[in-house]
């Protein structure tokens, strides 16, 4: 069982669009304790891929980005086994929590111990650059400074103590729907370097001050509902509160527990998908998985 953490965007920004239609990112992303478990099993040669989850609302075909990561790790490697992938869905779908590619990360992980290919992080990366732009941060699932077409990743210490709350509103947000939307010339960027640096120092405060997401006004414009929750979190105590990816999810920081229950107290009168968690990395904070997925 092979844990994929969600992931949160501390800051979020998009310097400029590349001529094939991608965006170039400039974001630091960080990982917490809401995971989906991810099973892996490798079964005969008719090189089948099997996804099954217990979320009514997924695809389970060649449209689940955990089946285009065993299909891509098959097809590049010549391994003709099927497999069965089972996926327990705990992440919020289509919130901005990368859910999907976390999903397609620890399949790639879990392939890469499985079949014994000793692919290196930089590889898994670059692999997973070809199904979306969070695979390879999610590979690592450890706060970092993420650039490039997301394969661009520097890791960063882990973050001073604090708690998150998430609160995920009812709508679900289509991020091609968000991302067509970038008017390059407007945006207000974001001074990530400001954030990396907080980072760096451990100074909970300053971090506090550089969260950012030069997304929020599309995404808030389209859903005020984004906003409203930011503007609650922030009355009901937490020190600061942001959108995650391109939404419609929106975290608020908190140094103490008792407060961050606080806030989410306080929120379920809006919201009923709310959580208290911590920021996580992969390989320290979570036992490394039975070799045998
Ligand atoms: P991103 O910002 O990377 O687009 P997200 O966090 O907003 O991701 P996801 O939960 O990853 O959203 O889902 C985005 C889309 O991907 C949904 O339309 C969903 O149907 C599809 N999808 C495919 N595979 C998965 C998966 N394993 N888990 C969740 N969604 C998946």
């Amino acid at each position: 069982m092979e844990k994929a953490p969600a992931k949160l965007n501390l800051s979020l920004d998009t310097p400029f669009h590349h001529h094939d239609g991608s965006e170039e990112w400039d974001m630091v992303l960080t990982s917490v304790d809401l995971a989906d478990y991810v099973a892996v099993k490798t079964l005969g040669r008719n090189g089948r891929i099997k996804v099954t989850t217990n979320s009514g609302f997924l695809p389970n075909d060649h449209r689940n980005l955990a089946y285009q990561a065993a299909h891509l790790l098959a097809t590049t490697y010549g391994r003709k086994e099927a497999m069965n992938i089972h996926i327990e869905k705990h992440i919020p779908v289509a919130a901005g929590m990368g859910g999907g590619s976390s999903d397609a990360a620890a399949v790639l992980r879990a392939l890469n111990r499985l079949w014994e290919l000793n692919l290196d992080q930089a590889t898994l990366c670059q692999l997973g650059l070809q199904i979306d732009a969070d695979v390879p941060y999610c590979v690592c699932s450890q706060t970092a400074h993420v650039t490039g077409r997301g394969e661009i990743i520097t890791q960063l210490p882990k973050l001073p103590p604090m708690w998150v709350v998430i609160a995920k509103p009812k709508i679900s947000v289509s991020t091609p729907s968000i991302l067509r939307r970038i008017n390059y010339a407007e945006v207000q960027h974001a001074d990530t370097h400001a954030l990396v640096a907080a980072i760096q120092r451990g100074d909970y405060d300053e971090i506090c001050d550089s969260v950012e997401n030069v997304l929020t006004p599309i995404t808030s414009r389209l859903y005020p509902t984004v906003n409203h929750l930011k503007e609650q979190m922030v009355r009901f105590g937490a020190d600061v509160a942001e959108m995650s990816g391109t939404g419609p999810t929106v975290f608020g920081i908190c140094r103490k527990q008792s407060r961050a229950q606080h806030v989410a107290n306080g929120l379920s009168g809006f919201c009923r998908e709310v959580y208290v968690v911590r920021p996580v990395s992969l390989h320290t904070d979570f036992a490394q998985p039975s070799a045998s997925v």
